[in-house]
């Protein structure tokens, strides 16, 4: 298929994909042994219906279209793993290849809707975002970072960037 030439070298054998009603906790994912991806559809398409952006494994998704394929690239990693024989959970090789295809997180339930108008905050070391409808009065750190890097502490390193939607 054309993600997997594109971000695999084609080195995926083919998958059987089919829409699920009743998965609703996760927007899709992978029997690897049995090469099945499902996908959700309460996530991926009623979700969408909204007209809304969505965020998914950490990418901002405008459409089912483009949430679809971040979730098929994130089971497919799930494969890659596998097929080189490697444990094919969340483990660091999961994490250092989805980021070299562009997804910053492994989270793939579908987050609730950006609102359409306030800030997005993003921290400068770890990319996670934190979504408001006001601006924060004062600046603030990145609470992941700043508890693995600083014992809690504010630490101004981590300090989120502020963009208005
Ligand atoms: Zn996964
Ligand atoms: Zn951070």
């Amino acid at each position: 298929m054309r993600l997997n030439a594109r971000f695999f070298e084609g080195a995926l054998p083919a998958c059987r994909i089919e829409w699920s009603r009743r998965l609703s906790r996760s927007a899709g994912n992978i029997d690897v042994g049995k090469r099945l991806v499902k996908l959700s559809a309460p996530l991926l398409l009623d979700a969408f219906a909204d007209g809304r952006e969505h965020i998914a494994v950490g990418v901002r998704c405008r459409s089912s279209g483009e949430a679809v394929e971040e979730i098929l690239k994130h089971e497919m990693i799930h494969l890659w793993l596998f097929e080189r024989g490697l444990p094919c959970g969340h483990t660091p090789d999961f994490r250092r290849k989805a980021r070299e295809i562009g997804q910053l997180k492994t989270r793939h339930d579908i987050a609730r809707p950006l609102p359409k108008s306030g800030w997005i905050y993003t921290c400068a070391r770890c990319q996670a975002q934190v979504v408001r409808r006001k601006k924060f009065g004062r600046a603030r750190a990145c609470a992941r970072c700043c508890k693995q890097f600083s014992r809690g502490q504010f630490d101004a390193c981590f300090t989120l960037r502020g963009r208005k939607i």
